[in-house]
């Protein structure tokens, strides 16, 4: 049988491609991290559940996206073709440095390496048709560049309960956050994560959003801050 050179090179260049563009890490300081499960917290701020039209439950509301999910620092964001209204999500983003199984509350903030922010990309159309099926958000919440993150800081020092940040979109401030306000602090939500699932390290958890979830559009220009430490924008393209 005849192989073309071609079809080798195609082949060969999807693998290369599967093998190095498509791997999602992050960069704490000077150090890379390869991301390995994605957890999200859904409602974990009062006013964005209310704006939502959703309560508050007893435990926390946990979703997955994967990690082929993953815009880095300088990539634009590339808004899926079929849905016509997705939506930005500001959020306190930890990412786990050692694993564990059963981590205790007092413990948890030991297991973070760093702090960053993120966007969780929200295609709301479709999110509202699975809610009204019953149906899972996987597609909402996990296509393609649905998990837009900063660089990240070291969690050394870092008291993740006290902390500011903002969004704006072509310089219009559209969401602010103070995690003093989370219904479940980070060390509970850690808690409770690893004692349904084991927590890895390059693990990285998005706590919640608050108010203030919105659309964005071609040509927006995302700005998101937290002073000192993160200010970094990214392009719908
Ligand atoms: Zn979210």
């Amino acid at each position: 049988m005849f192989v073309s050179f071609d079809f080798f090179f195609r082949v060969f260049r999807v693998v290369d491609l599967s093998g190095g563009e498509c791997m999602a890490e992050l960069r704490v300081g000077e150090q890379k991290i390869r991301i390995n499960n994605i957890f999200c917290v859904a409602r974990n701020f009062v006013a964005h559940a209310k704006e939502m039209g959703s309560v508050i439950a007893d435990e926390p509301v946990v979703f997955i996206k994967p990690n082929s999910a993953v815009v880095q620092p300088g990539a634009p964001l590339v808004l899926p073709a079929w849905s016509n209204d997705v939506h930005h999500e500001l959020e306190l983003v930890v990412v786990i440095g050692e694993g564990g199984k059963n981590i205790a509350k007092e413990n948890a903030l030991n297991h973070i390496a760093g702090y960053g922010l993120g966007l969780d990309l929200t295609a709301r159309d479709v999110q509202a048709v699975a809610k009204k099926n019953g149906a899972p958000w996987t597609l909402a919440k996990g296509f393609d560049g649905a998990a837009v993150l900063t660089d990240f800081v070291a969690a050394q020092g870092i008291d993740p309960m006290q902390q500011q940040f903002t969004l704006h979109i072509n310089n219009e401030l559209r969401q602010s956050a103070d995690t003093r306000l989370m219904v479940f602090d980070v060390a509970t939500l850690i808690a409770w994560i690893s004692s349904k699932f084991t927590l890895q390290a390059g693990d990285v958890i998005y706590t919640g959003t608050p108010e203030g979830v919105g659309s964005i559009h071609l040509g927006d220009v995302l700005r998101l801050t937290w002073s000192p430490h993160i200010e970094q924008e990214f392009v719908v393209a």
